[in-house]
């Protein structure tokens, strides 16, 4: 009987389960007892899909691309039946399927789709346990150690369990705090000033006291979890928005005693996120063609397998900008210019290496933010001439899954690694856009004058007793809260969870690993400091190299990198 152990058990846990089972039943081969080690109450949906959760945390993927999050299929293992599960959108009423084909795209909350995740998970887990293969320990696992050739895990509470094989999908795990962060942590423990150095989970804000209080609060970050956050500050302090145009979301907001007076977004380059597009036949017309995908992932799969040479991400952005600008050249209302397509392309080239780059046919960034959040709302609408940056970020998010799939696990140097994940990185403001009704919450609060931009670019921020000051050129303002909305990056080396630590110092175990994470074979097996020795840990998410590039999303914890995983499992059995 081979024991393996399952450490978290959020959507790619649940997967690797589902897959394990499938190929055992293809490969006829049992003989198998799982252990899942999961601290949080709801399987499959971990923290960030958790159905507890406040409705103001919102997915940024629409219901629309949850269409590839497919169902599970029967499976039939020994003597009994593990049910079909439907694919997301299958799980939707009759009402809901009918609605989505009229109505803008939709972004479901959180919890929504937790809720699915956890049906799902349920119906696996329940007939597995019941038969005796699966078997549920509710801790938070420390430590891997090796002995001879039986792994022994440790949780919190010291208490040991054995194990054949072990896989790791943990998920994000926590940094070392920077260095601004420590002075806002170190500075509130002294006096009356409140700090939050994350976000999530969100009821931990909403619960606050400080936060009905305080007359003035910052959020360090512009991107999606600021808006979560906006929205906890002022839905859930009693404010509301009223909705005034149906198919824009434009709204006004009606505040409350509870919300504070002023709400400074603030980040180093002080750009907002920008909108999808508000609805499928908008979307259409940035889908770049099959032979123009073909192309791409042609192009990106000789670099991915070292056919074609590279030092840097070049290639992708002179790949993109020509798709780019193919897409804009088709597009019926556009910015019009004269400029030949060469030139348009290299354009976007010099916009990639600087988005303040000015170009008649891109949105000037030196606009104000509110101009600037008010024209991106608009292209989103097709009410507006659209932009190429606006035309080319949204074409990039149309190739990211092509992207994903060539280049994760590529046999290239790290350096190479490294500068796609920067781009993708610098244009997920663009690729992970947030719904226009988002931008739409935000623009009324800014007309409410509780949103407030002028110290959004990199201000100055200096501690006093009771508040932070904020100063940007005759601006100043004084917070008595600061809340942090940016996810820190996955930075291996600077994980703080034992587990990890343990993993990266034990002699026994040491992963060959990099600052962009923990190397794994195609089936995701750690590749160890010794090449002689294999050993059964396999990790996939976040923490392990190329299996994540750029930002992790929830597809993506569906897709071929489980399935491989399991395939290797049952070829060892
Ligand atoms: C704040 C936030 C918001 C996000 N929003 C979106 C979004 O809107 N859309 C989207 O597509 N993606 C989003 N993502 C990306 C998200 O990471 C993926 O969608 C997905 O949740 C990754 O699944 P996972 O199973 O790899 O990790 P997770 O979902 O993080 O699950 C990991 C599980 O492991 C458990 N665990 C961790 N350590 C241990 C341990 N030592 N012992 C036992 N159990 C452990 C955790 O409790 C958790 O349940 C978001 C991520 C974060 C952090």
């Amino acid at each position: 009987m081979k024991k393996l152990a399952i450490i978290g058990f959020g959507p790619r846990g649940l997967h690797a389960l589902e897959m394990l089972f499938l190929e055992l039943s293809k490969k006829n081969k049992s003989d198998i007892e799982v252990h899942i080690f999961e601290n949080e109450d709801e399987l499959g949906a971990g923290q960030v899909w958790n159905t507890k959760q406040s409705t103001v945390n919102w997915t940024n993927i629409t219901v629309r691309a949850l269409r590839n999050l497919e169902g599970r299929p029967e499976i039939n293992f020994e003597n009994l039946t593990i049910p079909a599960f439907p694919s997301y959108i299958n799980s939707l009423s009759a009402e809901e399927q009918e609605a989505l084909k009229h109505l803008p795209d939709q972004f479901p909350p959180r919890r929504d789709i937790g809720k699915y995740l956890k049906e799902r998970a349920q119906s696996i887990v329940e007939i597995l346990q019941k038969h005796k293969l699966v078997k549920l320990h509710k801790t938070f696992v420390t430590q891997i150690k090796c002995v001879d050739t039986i792994f022994e895990l440790v949780d919190l509470t010291g208490a040991t369990y054995k194990s054949d094989e072990v896989l790791l999908t943990i998920g994000h795990q926590p940094t070392k705090l920077s260095e601004d962060l420590t002075s806002f942590e170190v500075d509130s423990l002294e006096s009356n000033k409140t700090f939050f150095s994350e976000t999530y989970p969100i009821y931990k804000i909403i619960k606050s006291d400080a936060t009905s209080k305080s007359k003035n609060i910052a959020i360090r970050g512009f991107g999606l979890a600021m808006i979560d956050a906006v929205r906890a500050l002022t839905i859930e302090k009693g404010g509301r928005f009223e909705i005034s145009n149906k198919n824009t979301f434009a709204s006004k907001f009606i505040t409350s005693k509870n919300v504070a007076e002023k709400i400074i977004p603030y980040s180093l380059d002080g750009l907002p996120m920008v909108p999808k597009p508000l609805n499928e036949e908008i979307d259409h017309q940035f889908i770049p063609s099959k032979k123009q995908k073909e192309r791409f992932k042609n192009v990106v799969l000789k670099y991915a397998n070292g056919k074609l040479k590279a030092e840097n991400a070049n290639f992708l952005k002179e790949l993109f900008a020509e798709i780019g600008v193919a897409v804009y050249n088709r597009l019926e209302n556009k910015i019009e210019c004269s400029d030949s397509s060469e030139n348009l392309i290299k354009t976007l080239l010099m916009w990639f290496e600087n988005q303040k780059h000015k170009h008649e046919c891109l949105l000037n960034t030196e606009r104000n933010t509110i101009s600037l959040l008010t024209n991106y709302v608009s292209m989103a609408a097709n009410e507006i001439e659209i932009s190429l940056d606006f035309c080319v970020g949204q074409v990039i998010r149309h190739l990211q899954p092509t992207l994903y799939a060539a280049f994760s696990h590529a046999a290239v140097e790290d350096s190479l690694f490294a500068d796609v994940i920067q781009f993708d990185e610098l244009m997920k403001r663009y690729s992970y856009g947030p719904p226009i009704k988002s931008m739409q919450q935000l623009i009324a609060l800014y007309e409410a004058q509780i949103l407030d931009f002028r110290f959004v670019d990199d201000p100055k921020i200096t501690a006093h007793k009771d508040y932070w000051r904020f100063e940007k050129g005759d601006a100043r303002l004084n917070c008595e809260v600061v809340i942090n909305s940016v996810l820190s990056a996955p930075k291996l080396l600077e994980v703080t969870t034992p587990l990890i630590m343990n993993l990266l110092n034990d002699d026994l175990l040491q992963p060959v690993h990099s600052k962009l994470g923990i190397e794994t074979n195609s089936d995701a097996t750690i590749v160890l400091d010794d090449e002689n020795r294999e050993i059964p840990i396999a990790v996939l998410g976040r923490l392990a190299k190329g299996s994540v590039i750029g930002v992790d999303a929830i597809l993506e914890c569906f897709g071929p990198r489980i399935k491989d995983w399991a395939k290797g499992f049952v070829d060892r059995l």
